[in-house]
């Protein structure tokens, strides 16, 4: 990787206002990997505060099922739930040693806001999240639960009120004020050097899994599956497995209602080549580059886009990305209940729906590794309404 590219894709396509900010934080970074005391206090956190190392599971039950065997890589048992604190927690650290007395984010369901509110929490660091009204009305929990932890939430009312315009907001915000503020991006996405920056926090989600392999086994795995929003636990799932060449690494996408609808999130199979939010990619747009509104049954793969290396990894074959839909992962949602007590978050069970439509291309001596990228206990009720199990009953007498 040469400036922030990767292939075509990546680069820094932003306003002259954060062009110094960006190289100041390249800057930083750069010298925060070289200190010891920076890791030793960022592993620290990982271990001691999120809870790391996570599980490596051997799902029996489901392995006996498909006849298969799978590992699950439980990043749904770090604090906050999800694989998004191992981010948070380099990215704050890397913010109060550059100084910054202040951190945003932007946030679509709030499982990045309420991360960053966490740790900036934990740091005492202000912190204002940016967040479409209409995720505001949705996810208006995770609101109430932002503003506990210390954090002010601004909901953002340009465009559909999602995603995409919170994270162009923040990227506004950020550019005001430079000075004194950190932006903590939540997936590896953006200008340069925001993708390897995430990653680099993320892969300690594929190191675990191929220390713990080669303990178990001996050997690596042969199959990895992550789902992809912007692509961070992904990215960290497959990122130390790239030069192995046995190793499949595969990615799902948000397939929604079908990608014959326009009710979907799939950037990669749909998707054509441009510019959005700082960086080259592969997004979902018409044919003058306006993005499209995507949809997702789950709030975490409802990004118009995804990560460069990903887009990457996907034109020149090294890494395979499917569309999951809705119905598939629902499925899988109520499957891996039933079967190994474990309720995943949506997005992750796009990852396990994806393993098991392919589970025939593996036999039961192979070893697969599907990371649950988070806990489902804020899908709970929105998957109940799917199912119907929510509706007013109908009384007879
Ligand atoms: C945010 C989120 C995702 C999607 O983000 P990536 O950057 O693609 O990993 C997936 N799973 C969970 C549980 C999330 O909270």
């Amino acid at each position: 990787m040469k400036d922030g590219r990767y292939g075509e894709f990546g680069g820094q396509y932003s306003p002259e206002t954060l062009m110094y900010a960006l190289s100041e934080l390249e800057t930083a970074y750069r010298e925060a990997v070289k200190d010891p005391t920076f890791d030793a206090e960022y592993r620290r956190l990982l271990r001691e505060y999120a809870g790391r190392p996570s599980l490596l599971y051997l799902a029996e039950r489901v392995s006996a099922d498909l006849n298969t065997t799978v590992y699950l890589k439980r990043e749904d048992l770090n604090h906050t739930g999800a694989h998004k604190i191992n981010n948070v927690l380099g990215q704050i650290l890397l913010a109060v040693r550059m100084g910054k007395k202040r951190v945003i984010a932007e946030t679509g369901a709030g499982q990045h806001g309420v991360a960053t509110a966490t740790a900036a929490a934990l740091f005492g660091l202000s912190c204002d999240v940016f967040m479409g009204i209409e995720d505001t009305r949705r996810q208006s929990l995770n609101v109430y639960r932002m503003e506990l932890l210390g954090a002010q939430v601004h909901p953002v009312t340009d465009g559909t009120g999602t995603l995409k315009d919170a994270t162009s907001e923040a990227m506004r915000e950020w550019s005001r004020r430079v000075e004194d503020t950190f932006y903590v991006i939540g997936s590896v996405v953006g200008p340069h050097p925001y993708p390897e920056i995430v990653r680099d926090f993320q892969r300690v989600i594929g190191d675990e899994i191929r220390a713990e392999m080669l303990r178990l086994h001996g050997r690596l795995p042969d199959a990895l599956f992550a789902c992809v929003g912007g692509g961070s636990n992904a990215m960290g799932t497959f990122f130390p497995f790239l030069n192995d060449k046995g190793v499949r690494l595969i990615g799902a996408e948000a397939g929604g209602e079908g990608i014959d609808t326009d009710r979907h999130a799939a950037s990669l199979t749909k998707g054509t080549t441009g510019v959005f939010h700082g960086m080259k990619s592969i997004f979902l747009q018409d044919e003058e580059g306006q993005i499209a509104p995507v949809y997702s049954i789950s709030a975490g793969l409802d990004y118009p886009g995804i990560g460069p290396e990903h887009a990457h990894l996907f034109r020149t074959g090294r890494a395979e990305y499917y569309p999951v839909t809705d119905e598939e992962a629902v499925c899988a949602f109520e499957y891996l209940s039933r079967t190994e007590g474990i309720i995943p978050a949506i997005e992750s069970a796009h990852a396990l729906a994806l393993f098991r439509r392919m589970k025939d291309q593996f036999s039961p001596d192979q070893q697969v590794v599907v990371t649950l990228s988070g806990r489902g206990d804020k899908d709970v009720e929105a998957i109940g309404e799917y199912r119907g199990r929510f509706q007013k009953e109908e009384y007879h007498d």
